[in-house]
């Protein structure tokens, strides 16, 4: 029977790490700030949003978050993010994704100033990354690793699978399983014979936006899985792992819900507290 990597206990902890540094930071007269851009009326992008609201509360982080119409021009959006690089009340800037169709999000991301990269989408933190240089690392993938990290799963030296090849997701966390010295191999949608591929995994990382690909008859016995799948099926939130399948075989599994996605919003304010810290610094 698997172990639970649970997310709640996790970013709980995570939280409260960032609620003691904006408290610090405070008394030297600095609130981290974050500014949330939501274009369109996607409802899984307005629950993301309102989460994000929500640790912003919880851990003293000033938010705010700018709602455009779906109809919003690139130019407008661009204008937005112009004016709040500028800003001196905010450290991070995230435009929520996907942007309604129409608008072109690498330009939109690359508007964003790298020093208030909040997701760490911009190419110059994407760069840094494959480099291996200190920048501002993507919320889901950094999230990954902090609970591989609290449960005590070794990377070193084991073999990790990446399903999915996704800049948001499965590129950044391949790059960060391979500087923690796994050795790692990614999958997409044109892998032959996934299963042959994820057997061999001690550490299977799935982010395919694919309800139940993974099965027990997939995984290592004893392997760590960690499902970053988010799908809503008849309004129920699910992942890409068979949980009833894997739980039994893997040594780890992260649920969906309660997982990977509770990290995700815990590693954002864990960004901006790194933002506000490097300005207050600048
Ligand atoms: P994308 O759609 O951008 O990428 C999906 C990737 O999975 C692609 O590389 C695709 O391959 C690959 N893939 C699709 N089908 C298969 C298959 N049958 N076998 C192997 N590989 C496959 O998705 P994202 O990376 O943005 O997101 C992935 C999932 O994670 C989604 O469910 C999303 O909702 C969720 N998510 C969760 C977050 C969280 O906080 N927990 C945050 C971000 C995303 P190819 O490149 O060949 O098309």
């Amino acid at each position: 029977m698997a172990q639970l990597l649970d997310g709640r206990i996790y970013a709980e902890e995570a939280l409260e790490e960032v609620r003691a540094q904006v408290e610090e930071l405070k008394k030297q007269g600095v609130t981290p700030g974050l500014a949330v851009i939501l274009a369109g009326d996607d409802p899984a992008s307005q629950t993301y949003v309102r989460n994000k609201g929500k640790a912003c509360e919880k851990t003293g982080i000033y938010s705010r978050t700018i709602i455009l119409p779906g109809e919003v021009t690139q130019q407008e959006l661009e204008k937005i993010i112009r004016q709040l690089n500028e800003d001196p009340k905010i450290d991070g800037i995230l435009v929520q994704l996907p942007l309604p169709r129409g608008l072109d999000e690498q330009q939109a991301l690359a508007c964003i100033r790298p020093e208030k990269d909040a997701d760490g989408f911009h190419t110059l933190n994407a760069g840094k990354l494959m480099l291996g240089l200190p920048g501002t690392l993507p919320c889901t993938p950094k999230g990954v690793m902090r609970m591989l990290r609290l449960a005590g799963v070794e990377t070193d030296g084991k073999t990790a699978v990446v399903v999915g090849r996704s800049n948001i997701v499965g590129k950044p966390v391949a790059m960060m399983l391979l500087a923690a010295n796994a050795t790692v191999t990614v999958c997409h949608s044109h892998t032959k014979d996934l299963g042959q591929v994820t057997r061999q995994a001690d550490i299977l990382v799935v982010a395919a936006g694919r309800p139940g690909l993974i099965t027990g008859d997939m995984v290592k016995p004893g392997a760590a899985v960690v499902d970053v799948g988010i799908n809503r099926i008849n309004g129920k939130l699910s992942g890409d792992v068979d949980f009833a399948s894997v739980e039994p075989v893997a040594g780890y599994l992260s649920p969906v819900p309660g997982g990977v996605g509770l990290m995700t919003v815990a590693m954002l304010m864990d960004n901006v507290v790194t933002l506000a810290k490097a300005r207050a610094k600048a």
